[in-house]
C-alpha cells in the first residue's frame, strides 16, 4: 500500500467534513476552565503523606492496618470540610460516612463454616536453616519480606517450630503421598494454595512455594515475594510461605548438600467477629443530585502503589474539589462520589445496595496503581478501556499488558464515549509535560468491573508492567508524586467537566469522539490493507472496519446523556450529524480497502 493513497483518503474525509461544517479542527479542550482551577490547587505532597501512612500496614479488611487507613482518610475529609453524614444539616453539601459491614464467610469459602469471617494480620515471621551445633542460617525474615506469610496462616508456638524440609517435584496428591510429609515442611515450585491444601491434609506443619511471575524479574529482584493467601483452616492451624527466588536458591542448595532441618516462626492475628469499613464521601449536585460520577480507590493489600497511591490521590482530589466548592469556584450540577474500601466489593455494593440510587450512577472510574515511579517500576500510565474492538483484534498500537487479557467476543462490546473522553482529558494534562499516557484493551480485575457488570461506563486508571506488582518491593520509595499529580488532576477534571456539562461542552465532546472515530478508522484501514497485502481475507478485514465503525457510531449516540438536564436540539443535531459522518467514513474506508485489493 503506498503512503500517498492514505493521505488522499484522509484529504477526502477532511474536505467532506469541512464541507458539512464538522468542527474537526483542533479546538480548546472543553475541560480547560476546570484545569485552570484544579492545577494550581492540587498538592501531591498530601497524597505522598497518605501513601507513607498506609505503607506501614499490610491492609486487609477488618484488620488494624486497614481500619487505621480508613480513619486516616476520614480525618483528611473532615479537615477538608466534609461533614460526617450523621451530623450533617440539609444544607451541608459535602458529607462523608464510614460504612460498617460485618465480615461473613461467602460461598467461595468452603473450608470456613458459614458465619463470621475472621480478619487477618501478619505480625512477624522468620525462616532459617538449622545448621550443625544449632547454628542457623537465615533464609527469610518478616522485617525484609512482609509478604512471606500467606493470608490465613496461623501462628507457630512463640519460639517457632523445627522440622525436616522435603521437596516435592509437583503439586499433586501422588507427589505428596510419596513424599511422606507428615510433621515436615514441604517445598515446591507452584501454586501455594494448592500445595497448602494437599500437604496440610497429609499432616505437614507448613509449606513453602515458589511461583514468581516472569514480569517481576525474580532473577534480578531476587528478594521479591508476591503476596498470596491460603484457605482458612482453623482445624489444621498451619501456615504457608510464598518464597523469593533467593530463598528458593538457598533451600535448593542446602537440599543438594544433604538433609535439611528448618526453623520456622510465624505470628499472625485473627480478629473475629470482624467488621469491614468503607468510606463514601459526596459533594451533592446542585441541579441533578441523583446523577453521580463515582471514583473509587481500594484500600486493601500491602502495596504502596497498589493501592496506597490511589487512596492518597483520591483523597487529594476530594480536598481540591471541596476547596473549589467552598470558595464557589466550582458548582457541580451532578453529585461527585468518592469511595474507599475493599476492592470490587465496595463498588459492587454501592451499585447494588440501592437500586434507586443505582439508576443515577452515570460514570465509574477506578484509581488503582496511579503512582508508579516508572523509572523504578517500569511500565507506563494506562487507561484500561471499556470493551472496544481492540479487545477482539488487538493489533497496531493496541497491546494487552503482562497482567493479561482474553480475546473478547463481539457481544461483549460496550460502545461508549467514556474511553476517548478520559483519554482526551489525560492527554490535556500531559500536554507540555513528559507524562506518558497510553491505553490498553479491557482486561478487568479492578473497581471498574462492577460498573461494567451493571451496564454502566467504567474504566481504570493504572500503571503496568510494575516489576514490583503485588510484591513486598512495592513500597513508598516506588511512588512518584508527579504521577499521582498528573493522574489525580486528569481524573478530577474529567469528573468536574461531566458534573457541570452544558450544551457547548457536550458538543465539544461529540466532536472529540468523532475525531477519534475517524482516526481509528484510518488506523484500522491501514492495518487491514497491510494484512490484505500479506494475503488476508477482504471480507474479514472489512468486518473489522465495520465493527469499529458500528462501535463508534453507537458510542456517539451515548453522548446524548452528557448535557445536564438532557440534550438540547443543537446537541441532538450535532450528535446525529457526527453519527452520519462516521457512518459515511466507515463505508468509505471499507470501499477504499476493497478497491485497494483490485489493483
Ligand atoms: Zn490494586
Amino acid at each position: 500500500m503506498t503512503t500517498n493513497h492514505s493521505t488522499r483518503f484522509l484529504a477526502v474525509v477532511v474536505s467532506a467534513l469541512a464541507a458539512t461544517g464538522s468542527p474537526l479542527h483542533s479546538q480548546p479542550s472543553p475541560a480547560a476552565p476546570h484545569f485552570s482551577l484544579v492545577r494550581p490547587r492540587f498538592d501531591a505532597a498530601h497524597s505522598v503523606e497518605t501513601v507513607a501512612y498506609l505503607d506501614r500496614f499490610v491492609r486487609w479488611p477488618g484488620n488494624a492496618g486497614f481500619d487505621s487507613s480508613i480513619m486516616h482518610v476520614a480525618g483528611k475529609l473532615a479537615a477538608a470540610g466534609f461533614v460526617e453524614k450523621a451530623a450533617a444539616k440539609p444544607t451541608d453539601r459535602m458529607t462523608y460516612r464510614i460504612e460498617h459491614y460485618p465480615m461473613i464467610t461467602t460461598a467461595r469459602d468452603p473450608a470456613a463454616p458459614a458465619g463470621p469471617r475472621a480478619a487477618w494480620e501478619p505480625l512477624d515471621a522468620s525462616l532459617s536453616i538449622v545448621g550443625a551445633g544449632g547454628k542457623s542460617t537465615p533464609v527469610l525474615s518478616f522485617a525484609t519480606n512482609r509478604n512471606m506469610l500467606a493470608t490465613n496462616s496461623f501462628s507457630t508456638p512463640d519460639g517457632g517450630v523445627s522440622a525436616e524440609l522435603v521437596r516435592v517435584s509437583a503439586v499433586t496428591a501422588a507427589a505428596l503421598d510419596s513424599a511422606h510429609v507428615r510433621g515436615k515442611i514441604v517445598l515446591a515450585d507452584g501454586r501455594l494454595g494448592q500445595l497448602f491444601t494437599l500437604a496440610v491434609q497429609r499432616g505437614a506443619v507448613g509449606v513453602l512455594a515458589y511461583s514468581m511471575p516472569k514480569y517481576t524479574q525474580p532473577e534480578r529482584y531476587t528478594n521479591s515475594i508476591q503476596f498470596t493467601s491460603v484457605t482458612y483452616d482453623s482445624a489444621a492451624r498451619a501456615w504457608a510461605m510464598p518464597i523469593s527466588f533467593a530463598a528458593r536458591e538457598k533451600l535448593n542448595a542446602a537440599l543438594a548438600a544433604g538433609p535439611v532441618t528448618l526453623r520456622a516462626m510465624t505470628k499472625s492475628r485473627f480478629t473475629q467477629p470482624a467488621v469491614e469499613l468503607a468510606i463514601v464521601a459526596e459533594i451533592r449536585g446542585s441541579v441533578k443530585p441523583d446523577e453521580r460520577w463515582v471514583w473509587s480507590a481500594h484500600v486493601q493489600e500491602p502495596g504502596a502503589n497498589d493501592n496506597a497511591s490511589g487512596v492518597g490521590t483520591l483523597q487529594e482530589m476530594a480536598r481540591v474539589a471541596a476547596d473549589l466548592v467552598k470558595t464557589g469556584k466550582e458548582d457541580p450540577k451532578r453529585t461527585l462520589t468518592f469511595l474507599w474500601g475493599q476492592e470490587i466489593t465496595e463498588t459492587a455494593r454501592f451499585i447494588s445496595e440501592d437500586s434507586e440510587r443505582a439508576k443515577g450512577i452515570r460514570w465509574g472510574m477506578s484509581l488503582d496503581m496511579v503512582g508508579e515511579d516508572t523509572q523504578k517500576t517500569g511500565g507506563t500510565f494506562l487507561i484500561e478501556k471499556m470493551p472496544d474492538p481492540s479487545a477482539i483484534w488487538t493489533r497496531g498500537e493496541d497491546h494487552h499488558t503482562e497482567w493479561g487479557g482474553s480475546v473478547l467476543k463481539e457481544d461483549r462490546m460496550t460502545p461508549h464515549y467514556f474511553n476517548d473522553y478520559v483519554l482526551r482529558r489525560c492527554l490535556d494534562q500531559a500536554k507540555g509535560t513528559d507524562w506518558v499516557v497510553k491505553t490498553n484493551p479491557f482486561e478487568g480485575g479492578s473497581d471498574h468491573t462492577p460498573f461494567l457488570n451493571a451496564k454502566k461506563p467504567g474504566l481504570l486508571l493504572w500503571h503496568f508492567t510494575d516489576v514490583f506488582y503485588h510484591t513486598d518491593g512495592d513500597r513508598k520509595e516506588m511512588v512518584s508524586a508527579s504521577e499521582m499529580k498528573n493522574s489525580g488532576i486528569a481524573a478530577l477534571v474529567s469528573g468536574l467537566t461531566m458534573a457541570s456539562a452544558d450544551g457547548a461542552t457536550a458538543r465539544s465532546i461529540v466532536s472529540e469522539i468523532e475525531k477519534a472515530a475517524l482516526a481509528r478508522l484510518e488506523t484500522e484501514r491501514k492495518l487491514s490493507a497491510d494484512t490484505l497485502s500479506r494475503g488476508g481475507a477482504t471480507a474479514y478485514e472489512s468486518h473489522i472496519l465495520e465493527t469499529w465503525g458500528a462501535w463508534y457510531r453507537d458510542a456517539l449516540k451515548t453522548t446524548d446523556d452528557i448535557e445536564v438536564g438532557g440534550s438540547s436540539a443543537a446537541t441532538k443535531s450535532a450528535i446525529a450529524a457526527s453519527v452520519r459522518r462516521v457512518e459515511e467514513a466507515t463505508q468509505k474506508a471499507i470501499a477504499t480497502l476493497k478497491s485497494s485489493t483490485n489493483k
